[in-house]
């Protein structure tokens, strides 16, 4: 944000005034502007640098999500506001001469790039996991989508103990893909035994079919109850949340309320 506003601010008011003032002025206006802006982000770092510190997760590692830069965006603008003030009155009376200047602005400009580097190092340890680089869309155009493109079969339904959907083993951080279009029908960080867990009302080709995914990774859910979602578009990861012991997606499929053996129904219908 800061680069545009430096160049705009000083020129349409200099030319009103008269050319003795104006030389004068428009030499201190661009500074006062560039100090304002590198004392927000020398406060913006002084508020990201302990959030870092504090943070258990590996550092510099994940790329960042459009929701994290949302995030940083607007914790910026907040300090923003109540950092004009302040900087305003000490700028004024700082940096007359050329040289000075021009020694201020370098000043502000590395401590504005150490703000930047501090808040992508901030926003880069948040708990919330990346899908950076994950495909977005299973690949197909059918009705019915496989949720995990690739996998090893794991339990089914009917093994007498009441597990209700299909083990499908994959590595934690696998992307899960709704396997058809439909509405959102709960998508929470915990429920029961599911763990981190989504599901999905679709209409396919008439027939109401309901869809499962559990023990996906806290955080990863990429939809919420009540959004609409394509068939074979990235919903969250294969995790090991809930009632689960070991990295897989649990995925059941439902219609009218009763139990399908997913595998032999997504060998079926899918494509
Ligand atoms: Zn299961």
């Amino acid at each position: 944000m800061p680069d545009t506003t430096i160049e705009t601010s000083s020129t349409p008011e200099a030319t009103k005034r008269r050319p003795a003032q104006t030389r004068t002025e428009a030499l201190v206006r661009p500074v006062r502007t560039v100090a304002i802006l590198g004392a927000v982000g020398a406060l913006v770092a002084a508020i990201a640098l302990p959030a870092f510190a504090s943070a258990n997760g590996p550092a510099g590692a994940e790329p960042v999500t459009t929701e994290q830069i949302a995030k940083d965006n607007a914790q910026s603008i907040v300090v923003a506001s109540e950092a004009v003030q302040t900087s305003n009155v000490r700028a004024s009376f700082t940096a007359t001469t050329p040289d000075e200047i021009e020694k201020k602005k370098a000043e502000e400009a590395a401590a504005a790039r150490a703000a930047e580097a501090a808040a992508a190092a901030s926003s880069s340890s948040s708990a919330r996991p990346s899908t950076a680089g994950v495909l977005l869309a299973a690949p197909g155009s059918g009705a019915v989508r496989y949720p995990v493109l690739s996998f090893t079969s794991g339990e089914g339904p009917g093994s007498g103990r009441g597990h209700e959907g299909w083990d499908m083993i994959a590595p934690e951080g696998t992307p899960i893909y709704a396997a058809a279009s439909g509405t959102v029908t709960a998508s929470a960080e915990s429920i029961g035994g599911y763990g981190v867990s989504i599901m999905i009302m679709s209409n396919i080709n008439g027939t109401m079919v309901e869809t499962r995914y559990g023990h996906m990774v806290y955080g990863s859910r990429q939809v919420s109850a009540g959004d609409t979602v394509q068939a074979g578009q990235l919903i969250g990861l294969v995790g090991n949340t809930g009632n689960s012991y070991g990295s897989h997606l649990h995925f059941e499929v439902r219609i009218g309320g009763s139990v399908l053996d997913p595998e032999p129904w997504l060998a079926a219908n899918a494509g």
